[in-house]
């Protein structure tokens, strides 16, 4: 019997075929390059380490509510007052595995089959394929060429009497703008006004550079929590560096809430104590690791701009936040899935074709590693690419010639 037609729709990840050719490559011994992956490089903080082996040490670790355990909804309640200056109910917060889980809920909560969302290009991969998971219909609002910020008439224009949600990312993933506060405002209050449920995704929203902050849409919105329809996503994976935790959050009204908990009680039941408890130990523990990473990034960010600038007819937006870049590559190719297994089967360096994000011609390259990382990276990447590069150079102990002029 063939499967389900719905499930075979969803794309086959790109990226996950690239990240699975260079880690077969890795094990050939070949010094392969990642600049796909989105995934600090620090250790996880010791406050994190702490909360997550008491908890293991206790010997007891059962199912929790369905919605997180009270300590965590706490210091979640804390971080919504302290960085977004919201007072939130704990009827308001739910917790799931990974922020990723918080969107999935989100939207089957909120979706009718063939009701509309709203994307603005370029976006994260998921949002789209989600969507299409719960019979939604992304519609794809794109930017100007060479911008990456998207303008208000062509989001004005892709509303319809079918639009339900707006997903919203800033500081985004993958360009790595952050959008202006007017924008923001513009959004908002759009949104409002249209009654149009909007998902700020808000995961990389301290992961900001040049001193500036990331407008946040709360600052915007006229109505209160329980009775307006903004959903705020977050998550402990990118500024603490706990991907592997897999802990995320939304706040959002009671009414949305509640369904949510009915929906993750179907489902996964509750994410893991142990993991709640780690994600609890990064909320309350010393908050200058997120500083830390942030000056980290910011530097490979420079340097990322810096290597891109050398390459011929290269554009880069420069990113405001977020530890991705994406580089226009349309002087050496159209077909960013070709680009992307080139730079593979050339220089050994991971990227993600942009077309994932909405954005063909382009590539996603992550600067979220080491310093070194990002250079070699990127120098590979203007010797594959750059006619005037020299003939060969040696990735790790191999010698590699330009065979392909
Ligand atoms: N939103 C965006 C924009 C992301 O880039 C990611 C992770 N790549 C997520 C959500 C999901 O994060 P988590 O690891 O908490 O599921």
């Amino acid at each position: 019997m063939a499967l389900s037609q719905l499930a075979r729709s969803i794309a086959e990840s790109p990226t996950l075929r690239l990240n699975e050719e260079a880690r077969l490559l890795k094990e050939r011994g070949e010094a392969v390059i990642n600049l796909g992956i989105g995934e600090p490089k620090n250790k996880t903080p010791i406050s994190a380490v702490l909360g997550a082996a008491a908890q293991l040490a206790e010997g007891d670790v059962k199912y929790t509510p369905v919605d997180g355990i009270p300590s965590l909804k706490k210091a979640v309640i804390r971080y919504t007052e302290e960085n977004y200056d919201r007072l939130v109910a704990p009827e308001n917060v739910i917790v799931s595995s990974g922020a990723k889980q918080s969107l999935f809920n989100v939207l089957f909560t909120l979706l009718n089959p063939q009701d509309e969302v709203v994307i603005l290009a370029p976006y994260w991969v998921s949002y789209p394929e989600i969507v299409k998971m719960i019979y939604g219909i992304p519609v794809i609002v794109t930017p100007e060429d060479g911008t990456m910020i998207p303008r208000m008439a062509d989001i004005e224009q892709a509303v319809s009497s079918y639009t339900k949600v707006m997903i919203v990312n800033s500081p985004n993933n993958p360009s790595g703008a952050v959008y202006p506060e007017a924008l923001v405002a513009d959004i908002v209050e759009f949104c409002e006004r249209k009654d149009i449920y909007l998902i700020f995704d808000d995961i990389y929203h301290k992961l900001v550079f040049d001193g500036k902050t990331a407008a946040p849409a709360y600052r915007y919105a006229r109505k209160d929590t329980d009775n307006g329809k903004l959903i705020v996503i977050n998550g402990i994976s990118k500024l603490y560096g706990m991907t592997g935790y897999r802990i995320g959050w939304a706040v959002a009204s009671r009414s949305i809430v509640e369904v949510m908990i009915n929906v993750q009680a179907q489902t996964t039941s509750c994410a893991s104590l142990i993991l709640q408890a780690g994600a609890e130990g990064a909320l309350t523990g010393l908050q200058s690791v997120v500083e830390g990473l942030r000056l980290t990034i910011q530097n490979n960010r420079d340097i990322a701009l810096r290597e891109l600038g050398a390459l011929p007819g290269v554009h880069t937006f420069r990113p405001g936040g977020t530890f991705y870049c994406l580089p226009d590559l349309r002087a050496y190719s159209h077909d960013s899935v070709e680009l992307a297994r080139l730079l593979l089967d050339r220089a050994r360096v991971v990227t993600v074709p942009g077309r994932e994000f909405g954005m063909e011609g382009h590539l996603r390259l992550s600067y979220s590693g080491s310093p070194h990382d990002v250079t070699e990276g990127v120098e590979r990447i203007r010797w594959a690419l750059d006619p005037q590069a020299p003939n060969e150079i040696y990735i790790g102990d191999r010698r590699r010639v330009r065979d392909w002029l």
